[in-house]
């Protein structure tokens, strides 16, 4: 019960702190929620998303996965993405990866792990098709570290292609989407592709994977 109790306490702390600067900010909060960005993560408990970029209740809607996956079939993110972008009209999309991540390694391996298995099979697709790419590296860590990369770019690539931000665009040049990669070693964001705003800005972005991998 230790653990509990001390995730009771900071929640206390919490909610004192944030009424001690502005005594009336969480009647606002509970009226309604305005978040700019919706946030698509990883489940991994190192990476946690409102911590590490700062924001405030409110500020960030939040969808998290096995290996930050955009699965077109899959409710759960369709449902938040529609929410986000139709109700709340989020002004950015980001697919948030992290360096280390236990899904892309899992997808590295031509080991059985499940039912995981079926989750990360987008990621070892993506792993086969930068076959050549991820073979030219000397060592297992950058390789690791590019295709953490890789299957981010194909999340934002498959999130472009959702009909629900085919319909946001074609009404105007948002949501933005971006990708990043979040460092476990030195906390830091890293971007990798950033305002993609359209249907121009996505085949400019993905050119060259779409010739070379056939995206
Ligand atoms: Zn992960």
């Amino acid at each position: 019960m230790e653990d509990l109790e001390r995730i009771l306490d900071n929640n206390r702390t919490f909610a004192r702190e944030i009424t001690k600067t502005d005594p009336g900010f969480f009647e606002r909060n509970a009226g309604k929620q305005e978040p700019h960005f919706l946030f698509i993560g990883c489940a991994d408990s190192r990476v946690p998303l409102e911590m590490l970029t700062g924001v405030l209740p409110g500020e960030m809607f939040v969808h998290r996965n096995i290996a930050n996956q955009v699965i077109p079939a899959d409710l759960n993110l369709l449902s938040v993405l529609q929410y986000a972008v139709e109700v709340l009209d989020v002004k950015h999309v980001i697919v948030c990866g992290h360096l280390q991540c236990g899904g892309v390694g899992a997808a590295m391996s031509d080991n059985s792990y499940g039912l995981v298995d079926h989750w990360l099979a987008g990621v070892r697709e993506t792993r086969r098709r930068h076959h050549d790419e991820l073979a030219a590296f000397q060592h297992n860590d950058e390789r690791f570290e590019r295709l953490v990369e890789l299957n981010v770019l194909r999340q934002v690539h498959s999130l472009s292609r959702t009909p629900i931000v085919q319909e946001a665009w074609k009404r105007g040049a948002r949501p933005l989407l971006h990708g990043m990669v979040y460092g476990l070693s030195d906390g830091l964001l890293k971007v990798l592709i950033s305002g993609i705003d359209g249907q121009d800005a996505v085949r400019r972005a993905f050119e060259t994977d779409r010739k070379r991998v056939g995206y």
